[in-house]
């Protein structure tokens, strides 16, 4: 039969690429430009289907010019690494092809997502907690976001929002985008979220979310929700929640910990008290397929207050799909979503694989790494740390010796590094700083992984600097 043939051609090539993935001396990627992409590969569907060997070397050429993001030199992103055990659960999954809506379609699927939900909120703290898989950190967030809303004005649900109500949400002025997208699409708009002052290492100071606060209420706004974020993308920042909750408590608003980059940091005993207050947080988005290494999506939004996921649906009066007759109660009640991709199989069975203690030794090695990494840098005389390290980010530069425009000697650097194939890295601004960003996400890094990246660095920078 055709399509066994073709699956015992393609499991040879997973097999090559997980191999690959090990491989330090393999590129990240083989950059081509757009145009220069089409050349190779043949995009355009034809009339007639292709054949057997055409097939399978499209399989070839999709993971050839894809960037490796397993290879240990990706370091560009927030997520990064081949999660074996994941891979097998997606894989399985995708098999399986079931929808997330009811117990009736998904009756494994279904019971595994509650067990991994009680699981996470246990590490929260949450007693009486609920929670979903979601779409990403940006919908957990836009979730969250929904909730306050429907908390505090609950016929908005029905009637609509009014905006009279001149709704307003605080953020860290260096938080993730989504909370503005989140206000847009609630109808609050995204001038209402308001930014807030951080300090030099990226923390939010608590001081100014008061005085922010206290503004909005004089001006005859009504402050609803305030976000702590527990690392922030660019300083890998934590900010303070405890801090945050007793004025959160103050002011009756709903706090909301965007833990989309760095909340896996609770799985670790040496390294939780980041979170600090986690439990005093009416939700929290916490994402597997950041720094758990679990093949994207994986997302979770959980909340404190079982219920709250319930009241946020106000159209749950179709019978033709919610049946109520198993004694589990069906997930789709609680999702904006109807049909929605199990997220949560994978991660149950990365977490089988590597057990409790398995997956806290991960995270505490991303943190060992990221330490390794500043300490190099701060031993090497040409490299400058540019921020203090807070967590898993470590931003510096190159000062090179001929170039005296700093920035603009960093972002060809990187640019150069990256078209080399040998790492990748991004880089983000500090003020008006230049600064590359090196990103410790995957599990399985190790020292000589650190090594490699900075003597690529520094062999493409003096390559740069005569
Ligand atoms: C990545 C990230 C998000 C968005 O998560 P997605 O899963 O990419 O949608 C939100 N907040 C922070 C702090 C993040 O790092």
């Amino acid at each position: 039969m055709k399509e066994i043939e073709i699956l015992s051609g393609a499991f040879e090539k997973i097999k090559a690429y997980i191999t690959d993935n090990q491989n330090n001396s393999k590129p990240v990627v083989q950059f081509r430009s757009p145009a220069q992409l089409k050349e190779v590969i043949n995009f355009t569907v034809g009339e007639k289907g292709v054949s057997e060997n055409e097939f399978l070397e499209l399989l070839d050429k999709y993971l050839e010019y894809s960037v490796k993001t397993g290879n240990k030199q990706f370091l560009n992103q927030l997520y990064s690494g081949f999660n074996f055990p994941a891979f097998i659960g997606e894989v399985f999954t995708v098999l399986a092809n079931t929808s997330m809506y009811t117990y009736e379609v998904a009756p494994v699927a279904t019971t595994i997502e509650t067990e991994m939900i009680s699981l996470m909120n246990s590490y929260a703290g949450y007693s009486d907690g609920d929670g979903i898989f979601v779409s990403g950190g940006s919908n957990a967030n836009l979730v969250a976001m929904f909730s306050a809303r429907n908390r505090i004005l609950p016929e908005s649900r029905f009637e609509g929002y009014d905006r009279n109500q001149k709704l307003v949400a605080f953020v860290n002025e260096q938080a993730h985008y989504s909370f503005e997208t989140a206000a847009n699409v609630l109808g609050i708009g995204a001038k209402n979220v308001v930014k807030v002052k951080s300090d030099k290492n990226g923390k939010l100071i608590p001081a100014e979310l008061e005085l922010e606060i206290t503004n909005a209420i004089k001006r005859g706004e009504k402050p609803f929700f305030v976000a702590a974020t527990c690392a922030t993308t660019l300083l890998g920042a934590y900010d303070p929640i405890d801090e945050m909750a007793e004025i959160c408590k103050k002011y009756n608003i709903w706090l909301h910990a965007d833990g989309s980059f760095g909340g896996s940091i609770i799985l670790s005993e040496k390294h939780r008290h980041l979170m600090k207050g986690i439990e005093q947080t009416d939700s929290f988005a916490w994402n597997p397929h950041k720094l758990m290494n679990i093949p994207l999506i994986c997302s979770a939004l959980l909340v404190k207050k079982r219920g709250t996921l319930q009241h946020n649906i106000t159209d749950i009066n179709t019978d033709y799909i919610f049946h109520d007759i198993d004694t589990i109660e069906d997930l789709g009640k609680k999702s904006i979503q109807c049909g929605r991709k199990v997220d949560a199989v994978k991660l149950w069975f990365a977490w089988k694989y590597f057990g409790l203690e398995g997956y806290q030794k991960r995270i505490d090695n991303l943190i060992d790494m990221a330490t390794y990494a500043e300490k190099i840098i701060n031993e090497q005389s040409k490299l400058e740390l540019l921020s203090e390290r807070q967590s898993f980010a470590v931003c510096f530069r190159y000062v090179p010796d001929k170039e005296s425009d700093l920035n603009k000697f960093n972002l060809e650097l990187r640019e150069s590094l990256r078209k080399s194939g040998k790492s990748i890295v991004n880089y983000g601004y500090i003020g008006k700083t230049l600064a590359i960003r090196l990103i410790t996400a995957n599990g399985e890094l190790q020292k000589s992984d650190i090594d490699l990246f900075f003597s690529n660095v520094l062999s493409e920078a003096k390559k740069l600097d005569n």
